[in-house]
Parts: structure tokens; C-alpha cells; sequence
């Protein structure tokens, strides 16, 4: 096959994919509506990366432990290619809720048995000496975690194999097609932008606006994180969560959030959502944010591409056109595909932590490569999991919940 491929937007989802097939010696023509990569849910100051276990090392738990390993040696590969990205491995102090998710947390550590370097259990004293805050109890400590800027991996995704990836930006794209063996993607007025024998879908939620992928289950979750004012030098110097997140100073800011609402368009900040990302706040580092008030924050609103089960959507997109409804259940593997047409997307509130592995996996797939994750978690991840009828795919969301 003619090693080309189309890319449609240029967020976590896109950048990563294109740079792991430029890495290959694709060629990569990357289609982006803004004038710029990481506009969209992939344009915040910072986010945080870090692991999510769970006490039956469940596909989320496993997929996520992967995708920070993954991106940890990722992020340090484009640091020492020269490339500016800007993360923090200051670590990232996960506060339990009450007592009772603390005993989980530390039943957690003790079961998962995790590399000392990933997972720590820390009782009140000890977080509130990591903190520098008088924070309310103890919780999970990773020191491999930190805080990410998502635009800076954007753009040094795209900048480390620059001469592979022809970028089109200001370009949306309206239409997608395969007249003959190439898939065509072309603008509100049919104009062509790109044509190759692979098209890859990473514009998060309208990947479903096309006809042959109307199927897909994509919705939108808006999130909202506020900006407060921070001194150099000020405290907290590391990630601190609990039911919400504030980061160490970026530039003179920490982030503190975020909001989750589905099906909410509004792009506009809203004074309540800062009202709510203070109270979250408050839970976490109890007092911080005396006298600052809701009204008087900046902030960014972005919409996470979600999918129903919260795994995110990697790999060839099934032929919906092509499948009896009322047939019995068909395995994945027998699955019809479209020919050359990939989704990398569903990142939800993880892509930070998933999209370099996101990116290796449908790399893997589009080359037939050797996959850098287990059959299973390569099956929880698909998107014709969405077209799988009945009992099975019952099973299959069961699963991860
Ligand atoms: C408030 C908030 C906090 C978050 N915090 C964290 C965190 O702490 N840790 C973490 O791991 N993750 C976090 N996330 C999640 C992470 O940011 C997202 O999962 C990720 O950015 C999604 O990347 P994406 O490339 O799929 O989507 P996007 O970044 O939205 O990229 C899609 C791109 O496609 C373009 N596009 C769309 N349609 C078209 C078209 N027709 N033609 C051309 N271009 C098109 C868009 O302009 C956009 O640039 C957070 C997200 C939000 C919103």
C-alpha cells in the first residue's frame, strides 16, 4: 500500500497518530478547521497525567497504566529529540474521598502490589508534607505523575517529523469519500483537500457527521477549569486531586477543575462552574481559595469526545451498511470493515494519559505491525464493538463498568 494517509484534525487524538505513522515514513496530510493544532478539548494550560488503578486491575485500570507508561517514555523521547513540550513530573497526590476510600486505596497498593515507582499509599501527615497544606487525609502518592500542557505535545508531536506532515489548516472537512481506492476528504464546497488510501478520524465528536460512520456512539462532555493567580515559588509544587484538580503554578497559574457536563454546547465560561470548580477546591486544599470569588476568574471551557463505556475508540471502523441487524452476534474479527478508514478518538477526560499509546496502537494497526497492548484490551478499545449485536456486546460493556 501506498504509505499515505489522511489525518482530520490536529488535536492529542491526530498529532499522535501522524507522528507515529510519520515515524514510519508515512506521509501524513493533517486537515485541521482551526488555524492552529490544539484548539479544541486539547487546547488547556495543563492537565494531569498520572495512572488510575483499581482493585480488580480492571481493562480502564490496565489500558490507563499502560497509556502513563507508555506517554512517560514518549514525553521523554520528544524532550530529548529537542522538542519544547511542557510537562512537570512533580508527581501527583490523590487525596481519598473519607475513610472508606481510603481503606480502598490502601487495599489498592497492598493487592496491585505496584511498582514502588508508580503507586505509594500516604497517611494525612505524610500528604500534608507533600501538599504544603493542611489537607483534610492521606491518599495515593504517584511520583511518576505530573501535569502536561496538551497544546505543547500537540505541536511537538507534529514539529518532531515536520517534513512527513503537510498540515491544511482553516480546512474543514465536510465530506468524506472512496470513489475508487482512494478516500477523498473535501470541503463544504466538494472541493478536495486530500486524497489517500487511509483516512483517519480524530475530530473528536463530528467524526459521526459522515454517513458511513453515523453509527458511532460519540458524545461530548463540556469541562470547564479556572485559572487562579499564582506566585512562583507558591504552594502546592505538586498535582493534588480529590473529586477535582489543582496543579502546580504554570506561568504564573494553576488550573483548578474541572466541570463534567454531557450533551451541554454552552462554549461560553460560566460563573457557576467557577462557583463549583472553587467548592472542589475547598474539598481538596481546604481554605485556598478564601476570598477569591467565582466572578472574577478566567478560565477555558472544552468538550471531551466520550464514548458510552468510557474507553476511548481505536482502529478500523466497521462497515455498518454491511451488517444483517438481524443476524446473530459476529466476533470482531469477522467484522466487515470500510477499507483504509480509522477513528482514534472517545478519549473523554484521558488524553493526556492515552494518547501516545492511542497513537503507537493504530500506527500498529494501519502498518500491521505488532500491537504494543493484549488482544483484549485491543478488543475493549475497537470501534466495532459498537456494532456488535445483542449478548455479546452486552458482555463486553458489562465488563467495564
Ligand atoms: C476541562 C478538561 C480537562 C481535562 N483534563 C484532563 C486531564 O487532567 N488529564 C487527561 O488525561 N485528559 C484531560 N482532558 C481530556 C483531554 O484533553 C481530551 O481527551 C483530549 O484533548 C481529546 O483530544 P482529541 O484530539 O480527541 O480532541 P480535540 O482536541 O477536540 O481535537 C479534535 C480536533 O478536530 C478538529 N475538527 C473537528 N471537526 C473537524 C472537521 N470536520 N474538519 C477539520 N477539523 C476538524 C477540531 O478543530 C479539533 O482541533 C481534559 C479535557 C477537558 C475539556
Amino acid at each position: 500500500m501506498n504509505a499515505h494517509a489522511i489525518v482530520i484534525g490536529a488535536g492529542l487524538a491526530g498529532s499522535s497518530a501522524a507522528e507515529r505513522l510519520a515515524a514510519r515514513g508515512w506521509k501524513i496530510d493533517l486537515i485541521e478547521r482551526a488555524h492552529a493544532p490544539a484548539q479544541g478539548a486539547s487546547g488547556n494550560v495543563a492537565g494531569v497525567l498520572r495512572p488510575l488503578p483499581s482493585l480488580d486491575d480492571n481493562r480502564l485500570a490496565r489500558l490507563t497504566r499502560a497509556g502513563f507508561e507508555h506517554a512517560c517514555r514518549h514525553f521523554a523521547a520528544l524532550t530529548a529529540a529537542g522538542q519544547p513540550l511542557r510537562w512537570g513530573q512533580t508527581g501527583v497526590l490523590h487525596l481519598a474521598r473519607d475513610e472508606t476510600h481510603a481503606a480502598t486505596q490502601q487495599r489498592v497498593v497492598e493487592i496491585r502490589k505496584a511498582a514502588a515507582d508508580q503507586l505509594y499509599f500516604v497517611d494525612r501527615q505524610q500528604a500534608r508534607k507533600l501538599a504544603a497544606w493542611p489537607v483534610a487525609s492521606g491518599g495515593w502518592w504517584f511520583p511518576g505523575g505530573g501535569w502536561v500542557d496538551p497544546g505543547s505535545l500537540c505541536r511537538a508531536n507534529l514539529a518532531r517529523y515536520a517534513t512527513a506532515i503537510t498540515t491544511h489548516y482553516a480546512a474543514e472537512v465536510a465530506q468524506i469519500d472512496r470513489p475508487a481506492d482512494l478516500w477523498r476528504a473535501r470541503n463544504a464546497a466538494g472541493d478536495v483537500i486530500a486524497a489517500a488510501p487511509v483516512l483517519i478520524l480524530a475530530n473528536a465528536t463530528t467524526a459521526r457527521h459522515f454517513a458511513v460512520t453515523a453509527h458511532l456512539p460519540l458524545r461530548a462532555a463540556r469541562g470547564q477549569v479556572s485559572h487562579l493567580a499564582a506566585a512562583a515559588g507558591s504552594v502546592p509544587d505538586v498535582v493534588v486531586c480529590r473529586l477535582g484538580y489543582v496543579t502546580p503554578a504554570i506561568d504564573g497559574l494553576r488550573c483548578a477543575g474541572a466541570t463534567f457536563s454531557v450533551d451541554d454546547g454552552e462554549a461560553a465560561l460560566r460563573e457557576s462552574d467557577h462557583a463549583e470548580n472553587l467548592a472542589k477546591l475547598d474539598f481538596i486544599l481546604p481554605g485556598y481559595g478564601n476570598g477569591i470569588q467565582a466572578r472574577d476568574l478566567a478560565g477555558r471551557v472544552g468538550f471531551r469526545p466520550l464514548s458510552p463505556d468510557r474507553l476511548p475508540m481505536i482502529g478500523a471502523i466497521g462497515d455498518a451498511a454491511a451488517i444483517d441487524p438481524d443476524a446473530p452476534s459476529q466476533a470482531l474479527a469477522e467484522m466487515p470493515r470500510l477499507p483504509g478508514l480509522y477513528l482514534i478518538n472517545g478519549f473523554g477526560a484521558r488524553g493526556i494519559v492515552w494518547s501516545a499509546l492511542a497513537g503507537e496502537l493504530l500506527a500498529c494497526l494501519v502498518t500491521a505491525a505488532p500491537l504494543p497492548l493484549p488482544d483484549d484490551l485491543v478488543d475493549a478499545v475497537d470501534p466495532g464493538r459498537f456494532l456488535l449485536r445483542g449478548r455479546s456486546r452486552r458482555q463486553r460493556v458489562d465488563k467495564v463498568r
